[in-house]
């Protein structure tokens, strides 16, 4: 990972044409947009370093039809990525962003690349959960942290500031018009003026009383997000008169390895690892995902075990230095025979022996699969000596928010646009389905994050420049 750039102490001005609350991937890519629109921005952040679930995630974002692809030999459009997530999340309230996101997303990822030297690649080795083609770009080592450190470079480049330490408490209204906001800086509370405020600021993951409102299954799991997701900017939005859209949907996942959060890559269920149970049996089809499967899970066990051959092993740790960190943590045991594996996960023998029988017959095609799995990678039958990793479910962030229209306007009850006042990534409503976890396709959270971001950057931009 290349070192994170260090953030200058920004001397705030009273006035900027964009104030941008929070410094995550949507935060930076619309100040960015805005900034390449000739417009003067502020970032305001108020955890001491920027990145938010940005710097947490694998930094996955989805684009359809992107040179990357045609280089690859990917046919792609956005009709068919808008096909892939409706069929993932089913109807909901924001179909209006899917095809938003759908329409912008490769013109997004050449333009971060191309303009502002964002290292995005696009994955090829395999296709992710919702996804029929390859269609995901990420940093090339799949680490978040790269995404936040390019987008802070790019900005500093920009000359746009971003301002650590100084969260935001409240906006500022006049005549129905959001005209700034007030935050707590080094200097004292201060009210920055703004000719659009973007909201940037994330979910409510961090929050258990509004986890207990809106999503009341997992108030209670292990939190694995940022602590900057707390919701507050929806509470403000809802204040002047915002309405909710899918405020229910989240994303989590079913296989977190430690408990400060690293995760074992869902690759090495993508390419044919089974989850099973502390009594040795699979819980369901895995291949549903790992934010659904975090459900099927969490009803049944509070933690599992995910079982994979060397093959597996070896090739995700070839890729993927996060599994590479979990292994060097200990937290990945090999098992030279079904015996072996049995006594590191504390179950019969008979029991796991069955298990794997009856997976290795699905993955072999001689049986269905007892869950309907149909998709086992590219490893066929698990084979000895096996690596097993004990994981549980967690709770990752929030999917619902604000209703919003294509240029990440905030909208009021009879959908108009609130003055002044935009809204993207986990502040915004998500594109994963009315409720629950299931229709989270991935790459979903930094597709509103980056596309919003954008779409809020150049409205503001195209605005300022006929003023
Ligand atoms: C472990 C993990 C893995 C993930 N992997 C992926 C993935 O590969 N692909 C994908 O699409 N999504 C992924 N996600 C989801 C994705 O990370 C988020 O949906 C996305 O980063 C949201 O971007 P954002 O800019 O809206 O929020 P963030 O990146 O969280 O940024 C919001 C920022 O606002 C700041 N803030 C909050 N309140 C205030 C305030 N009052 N004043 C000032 N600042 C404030 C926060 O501190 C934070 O820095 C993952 C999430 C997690 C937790």
């Amino acid at each position: 990972m290349s070192a994170a750039p260090s953030i200058t102490d920004a001397v705030l001005a009273d006035r900027y044409d964009l104030v941008v609350v929070g410094a995550g991937a949507c935060g930076l890519v619309a100040a960015l947009a805005a900034s390449d629109a000739g417009c003067s921005v502020v970032v305001l952040e108020k955890l001491d370093s920027p990145g938010g679930n940005t710097t947490l995630s694998t930094g996955s974002v989805p684009g359809a039809g992107t040179r990357f692809q045609r280089e690859a030999g990917i046919e792609d459009s956005p009709a068919r990525m808008v096909e892939d997530l409706l069929r993932t999340s089913g109807p909901h309230d924001a179909e209006h962003l899917v095809e938003l996101m759908a329409e912008t997303s490769a013109e997004v990822i050449e333009w971060l690349v191309d303009d502002h030297d964002i290292g995005l690649h696009l994955i090829t080795d395999y296709k992710h959960v919702g996804h029929s083609v390859a269609r995901l770009h990420a940093p090339s080592d799949r680490n978040g942290a790269n995404l936040t450190a390019d987008l802070v470079r790019a900005a500093s480049r920009a000359h746009v500031p971003i301002v650590t330490g100084t969260p935001v408490t409240s906006l500022t209204t006049a005549d129905g018009r959001v005209t700034g906001v007030v935050a707590e800086t080094a200097d004292g509370v201060r009210t920055i003026t703004a000719g659009a405020v973007l909201l940037a600021s994330n979910g409510f993951g961090a929050d258990r009383s509004l986890l207990r409102e809106f999503i009341p299954a997992m108030a209670d799991a292990p939190y694995h997000g940022a602590a900057g997701s707390t919701g507050e900017a929806i509470g403000w939005a809802q204040q002047l008169g915002a309405t909710l859209a899918n405020a229910t949907a989240y994303q989590a996942y079913a296989a977190v390895a430690t408990d400060e959060g690293d995760i074992l890559s869902w690759t090495t269920v993508e390419r044919g690892a089974v989850i099973v149970g502390p009594d040795g049996r699979r819980l369901g089809d895995e291949s549903v995902g790992y934010s659904d499967f975090a459900g099927v899970i969490a009803a049944q066990a509070s933690e599992s075990y995910a079982v994979m051959d060397e093959r597996i092993h070896d090739y995700v740790a070839r890729h993927e230095p996060r599994f590479v960190k979990i292994i060097d943590l200990g937290r990945v045991q090999r098992a030279a025979d079904i015996e072996e594996l049995a006594a590191l996960i504390g179950c019969e023998v008979s029991a796991l022996e069955a298990t794997l029988g009856t997976a290795a017959a699905a993955a072999g095609g001689m049986a269905a699969d007892e869950f309907g799995r149909t998709d086992f990678g590219t490893g066929g039958a698990l084979e000895a000596p096996y690596y097993v990793c004990r994981t549980h479910p967690a709770m990752f962030h929030t999917q619902g928010g604000v209703s919003v229209d294509r240029h990440a306007r905030v909208l009021d009850g009879s959908g108009e646009p609130i003055p002044g006042l935009h809204a993207g990534g986990g502040v915004a409503a998500g594109i994963s389905g009315r409720a629950g976890a299931g229709g989270y396709a991935s790459g979903n959270g930094l597709s509103t994050a980056v596309g919003l971001g954008y779409a809020a950057g150049r409205h503001v931009g195209a605005a300022n420049r006929a003023d």
